[in-house]
């Protein structure tokens, strides 16, 4: 079994990243620039926010945080939208997820300029992504597909269940699994929660990507030996022998499925540090004007 190190491969990228704004600053080039929005007062998202924005001084981008209160309403939202749309010096933002109930999530994605939708949501983007032309992947299928190359994983001509279909993990996955690239190649069975018999299928696959949100669900007896297990899912527990009360578990029961694999995926330090890493490259591209010119 080899575990694959998502905090360390994270590192390895940002530092990869550094040294190309250094050399683009040194060239004379513009800095690249990250916008993040955040509205309202999830805790969680204020974390998101705030690594997104640390990640960024780190590699040398310069970052903008556009916070406003839950109050603010959906006019207000795009009209943020459209001053970072508009902004010549931002490269990409991010409007964190979840919006306050009264804001139309939808209404706000579709606002944004594909050209700066750094995290991938914007249908212009996804369906580039299914057509396999250029375009921004979202954060956490790209941080995977990074993953999958870096550890040389074999994924041409293999059996891929995805476990999951949501618009952010799942069928993102599907699609880029299944497309003829050099990570890609799988034959992909997108598998969700009225898949009738899941182990049936788990027990075929060699490369599985757990996304669904509920802890150990993916147990030894669901997986064949040298399976590759990618476990997307963010489980809190209870955990009483903890400062904070809980700990974090993924989709797969890991000192089950563990010594059954060929590769896994730890949670935490897995998948999770890939996702912000994804937002940099995302960025980068849009500075070099990889993907729209
Ligand atoms: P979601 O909650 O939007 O969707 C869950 C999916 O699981 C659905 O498509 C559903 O059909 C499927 N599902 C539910 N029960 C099932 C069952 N019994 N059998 C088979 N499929 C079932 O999911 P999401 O937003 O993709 O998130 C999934 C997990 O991944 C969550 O734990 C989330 O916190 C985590 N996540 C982690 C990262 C990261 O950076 N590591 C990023 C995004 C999401």
């Amino acid at each position: 079994m080899k575990l694959i190190d998502g905090k360390a491969l994270a590192n390895t990228i940002k530092e990869e990243i550094a040294v190309e704004v250094t050399a683009l600053k040194k060239a004379g080039g513009k800095t690249p620039h990250l916008a993040a929005v955040l509205i309202g007062d999830d805790p969680a998202s204020a974390v998101y926010v705030r690594n997104k924005v640390k990640a960024c001084e780190k590699v040398g981008f310069k970052s903008t945080l556009v916070r406003r209160g839950a109050e603010t309403t959906e006019a207000e939202v795009l009209e943020i939208v459209k001053n970072l749309n508009e902004d010549p010096d931002i490269d990409g933002f991010i409007v964190q997820l979840p919006l306050p109930k009264h804001i139309d999530e939808e209404k706000v994605n579709l606002a944004i300029d594909p050209k700066k939708d750094v995290d991938g949501f914007h249908p212009m983007n996804v369906g580039r992504m299914a057509l396999g032309l250029p375009s921004y992947l979202p954060a956490t299928p790209f941080g995977i597909m990074q993953m999958l190359d870096r550890y040389d994983i074999e994924t041409s001509g293999k059996h891929c269940v995805v476990i999951g279909r949501s618009n952010i993990v799942g069928t993102p996955m599907s699609i880029l699994l299944s497309r003829k690239a050099k990570v890609g190649n799988c034959t992909v069975t997108l598998t969700h929660s009225r898949t009738k018999d899941l182990k049936a299928e788990t027990l075929r696959a060699d490369i599985i990507i757990a996304a669904i949100g509920r802890p150990d669900y993916l147990t030894a007896d669901m997986v064949k030996e040298g399976v590759v297990i990618i476990d997307v899912g963010i489980n809190r527990v209870d955990d009483a022998s903890r400062k904070r009360g809980y700990r974090l578990v993924g989709d797969a029961n890991f000192e089950g499925v563990a010594p059954k694999s060929s590769f896994i995926t730890p949670v935490p330090g897995g998948v999770g540090p890939m996702t912000i890493t994804s937002l940099l490259m995302n960025t980068l591209k849009s500075s070099r004007k990889e993907i729209y010119g």
